[in-house]
């Protein structure tokens, strides 16, 4: 720890004086920073050095691919008095359009750059391949690679096994910049926090200063109102606090792997009410959006992120059940993951094939070109994305 810091500072004083250096000779810092472009687009065009995770909780791929369900649009399926103005945001002719209605960052960018696994309409089925299908487990799955039997409750104790973040944050170059940030307070057991010591942000505790950076003033006006919030769910705080804390870390800490976990697409979904459900879902999506253009704004990112944007389990499929999701609930193991980047061929939604939650851990490591299966034998092998060119 103590080398990289001096190292850091050494790089620090290096770049002070190649400016001042290069304010006095404007031909020679043009050339230089035509060299650095070139360095950059080189990059760019193989590998991302950052990447970015995102989930939805519960986030069914039936309105991920589908888009509006008018079954689940009366106060009997979905709690939803007036469908009016449901149907006039969210409903359209097509699936296709309907779905951008719902999820316009996820069909109009990412989709188009990226590829989007877990459509069952073209026969690409996605999967967990816990047996519990609910949270804990999932996101298990989902960040170490591979389900656990252990993990059978949500009030599962610290995770006993290493995620791929807690590992990756130990790896060359990744100390200390690898963040998590989730409205449901599990995640801190989730990623283990007192053996993983990640820098976190878990429900309703109030934000940490971390990496020797005090709390700004929007973090504190952000612990206010996680204090003064009535709380609708106990273990769960709302996706707008958790949205505004990840996008204040991210611009003041510039994490190369940062994950993000929302939660109020699942809570609405319990709570039936498919109004407020799809309304996440659309918020969730101008997040990720805003997170991802804030980005592409900053020369940390611009050109060498990846984005990765997945959920930790299905739900119901019927006007009854899709509330649900447990072992008994057929439909709940439906999974489905979208991923972008450079270096990552634009495909779109991906035909037939198979393709499991546990998938995403060495996704996440190998687009950072970290080897996740190569340190866990019994993490699945990464998403199959087709490389461009
Ligand atoms: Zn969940």
């Amino acid at each position: 720890m103590k080398t990289t810091a001096v190292t850091w500072r050494l790089a620090g004083l290096m770049i002070l004086v190649l400016m001042g250096w290069t304010a006095a000779t404007p031909n020679i810092a043009t050339k230089l920073l035509a060299a650095d472009a070139q360095g950059a687009n080189r990059t760019s065009a193989g590998r991302a050095t950052n990447v970015i995770v995102v989930t939805l909780d519960g986030m069914r791929w039936q309105e991920v691919f589908g888009g509006f369900d008018p079954m689940l649009a009366t106060e009997a399926s979905g709690g939803v008095r007036d469908s009016t103005p449901l149907r006039a945001a969210f409903a359209r002719d097509s699936a296709e359009e309907s779905r951008a209605a719902i999820l316009p960052f996820f069909w109009d960018v990412v989709a188009k750059k990226g590829q989007v696994f877990g459509d069952r309409g073209v026969k690409n089925v996605g999967r967990v391949t816990n047996p519990y299908k609910f949270s804990y487990p999932g996101y298990n799955e989902m960040l170490c690679g591979y389900p656990d039997p252990r993990i059978n409750s949500n009030d599962y104790p610290a995770n006993p096994n290493v995620t791929v973040l807690e590992w990756l944050n130990g790896r060359p170059g990744f100390e200390g910049r690898v963040a998590a940030y989730g409205a449901w307070n599990r995640l801190s057991r989730i990623v283990n926090r007192e053996r993983s010591r990640l820098p976190m942000l878990s429900g309703w505790e109030p934000i940490e200063s971390s990496g020797g950076l005090p709390l700004s003033e929007r973090e504190k006006l952000l612990n206010d109102l996680l204090a003064r919030t009535t709380r609708m769910w106990a273990d769960e705080a709302p996706d707008s606090i958790l949205q505004e804390a990840a996008m204040e870390y991210f611009t003041r800490h510039k994490p190369r792997v940062f994950y993000v976990m929302l939660g109020e697409t699942d809570e609405w979904a319990h709570g039936r009410r498919y109004d407020l459900y799809l309304e996440s879902a659309r918020r969730s999506d101008e997040f990720i959006r805003r997170l991802w253009e804030t980005a592409q704004g900053m020369p940390e990112y611009a050109g060498k992120t990846a984005l990765v944007i997945t959920t930790d389990h299905g739900r119901g499929a019927g006007p009854g059940d899709w509330i649900s999701h447990n072992a008994r609930t057929p439909g709940s193991e439906g999974w489905w993951a979208a991923v972008m980047g450079p270096g990552i061929e634009a495909k779109g939604v991906i035909g037939e094939g198979e393709v499991t939650q546990g998938q995403v851990a060495a996704t996440v490591a190998g687009l950072v070109g970290e080897d996740w299966c190569k340190a866990e034998g019994r993490a699945a092998r990464g998403l199959p994305l087709t490389p461009s060119r």
